[in-house]
């Protein structure tokens, strides 16, 4: 039996608690891992100066794949995002967030079964940013007055940069197509905003429609995303396969997790040639750090498609099934899938890592 290397970062706030109970429920499969446990974020910032150290990135490319707890980001100020730096510093351009309804999960729609593709690493996120009353930006500001003289600003401004390339829109948009050629899924959308961002987004949609002419056997369409926000509430289930820019895969990612019964069951993976991690969709939340109180299910799930990746497709349909059956009883879940989000009668969140265990033997 082949014994799988892989990074496991245990991530802050109630990173370390759902990084524990997942790697239970993974080894419980049978599988067999050599984790190599790692730290990064916040605290690691206080102990070693860097909130990712070398030795993440080291262990990340020699294992190929990791599984990664939340990290905190300060808003405003403070550190970048390890989030966006994992993923730009190992090239993992295709962030792949299935959504799916889960029968005992109260949600706003039934038979919800899609699959966000975000491209990650470029769009608004590429890190590009100016700040106000800066010498670089008022340098900025005046080479973009000396080419758009109509164009005209706040006194005190701070710019992004939000480049789109043809190369990164073709290779997510090729993945989406590759994914639903793969999944037998039954179509492919692509959400932009066209209609205002000519040179990015209409780019992107560009783009889109010459992929999409090489997979005449999938269906393809485009919606302006901010249609699609309304679409998907309204109607969720006539979508299948989304690719779209950094920032629009983001926000739809959250808005598709709370059609289908909210962050805590919706994991997600990032995908690139030389590797990929596994994490969920949600955050930190540091508010319930430390109290075995949220809901492990988006990173288990998220196990579960790192051992698809793995090749241990046998063991990721047990899992699977295990997490889909504690949700179906309803007697062994966290707070957040109870009614009105009630602690009365919820269990913690290794009790319900132990439940899920369980049924992994059933
Ligand atoms: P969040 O996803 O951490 O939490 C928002 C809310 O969602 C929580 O207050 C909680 O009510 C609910 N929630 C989240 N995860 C849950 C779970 N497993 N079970 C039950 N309920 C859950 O979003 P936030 O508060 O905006 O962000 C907190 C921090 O996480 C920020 O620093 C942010 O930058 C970071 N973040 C990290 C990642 C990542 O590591 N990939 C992703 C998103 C946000």
């Amino acid at each position: 039996m082949t014994t799988h290397a892989v990074t496991l970062i245990r991530g802050d706030g109630i990173g370390p608690e759902l990084a524990a109970v997942t790697r239970e429920c993974l080894q419980a499969t049978g599988v067999k891992f050599d984790w190599d446990v790692v730290d990064a974020g916040e605290a690691t910032m206080a102990k070693e100066g860097t909130p990712l150290p070398k030795s993440v990135l080291d262990s990340l490319r020699r294992n190929k794949v990791g599984l990664k707890a939340p990290i905190t980001t300060p808003v405003g100020t403070g550190f970048r995002s390890v989030n966006v730096a994992l993923r730009k510093e190992l090239d993992l351009y295709a962030c792949v967030r299935p959504c799916r309804t889960f029968e005992g999960v109260a949600a706003y729609h039934k038979g919800v079964d899609l699959v966000i593709v975000r491209e990650n690493t470029e769009d608004l996120y590429a890190g590009i940013e100016f700040e106000k009353d800066k010498e670089d930006t008022a340098r900025l500001l005046e080479t973009i007055r000396e080419y758009r003289p109509g164009a005209t600003f706040g006194a005190h401004v701070g710019i992004s940069i939000k480049p789109i390339s043809v190369e990164r829109s073709r290779r997510i948009v090729q993945y989406a197509f590759e994914y639903a050629r793969k999944h037998k899924r039954r179509r492919v959308t692509a959400v932009h905003k066209a209609n205002i961002m000519k040179f990015t987004d209409g780019l992107f949609l560009e783009v889109a429609r010459q992929v999409a002419a090489e997979y005449p056997d999938i269906p393809f369409n485009d919606r302006i995303v901010d249609n699609m926000c309304m679409q998907l509430v309204q109607t969720p289930q006539d979508y299948d396969v989304i690719v779209l820019p950094n920032l629009y895969g983001d926000i739809l990612s959250d808005l598709c997790a709370s059609l289908v019964g909210g962050l805590g069951v919706a994991p997600g993976a990032n995908i690139g040639t030389a590797g990929a991690m596994f994490e969920a969709v949600h955050g930190s939340a540091p508010k319930y750090a430390g109290q075995n109180k949220v809901n492990p299910t988006a990173l288990i799930l998220s196990g579960v498609l790192m051992l698809r990746h793995l090749g241990e497709a046998t063991a990721a349909d047990r899992l699977e099934r295990a997490v889909a059956a504690v949700l179906a009883e309803g007697r062994e879940v966290t707070y957040d899938l109870r009614p009105g989000k009630s602690t009365v009668g919820a269990v913690g969140t290794r009790e319900m890592g132990q439940a899920i265990i369980r049924h992994l033997g059933a």
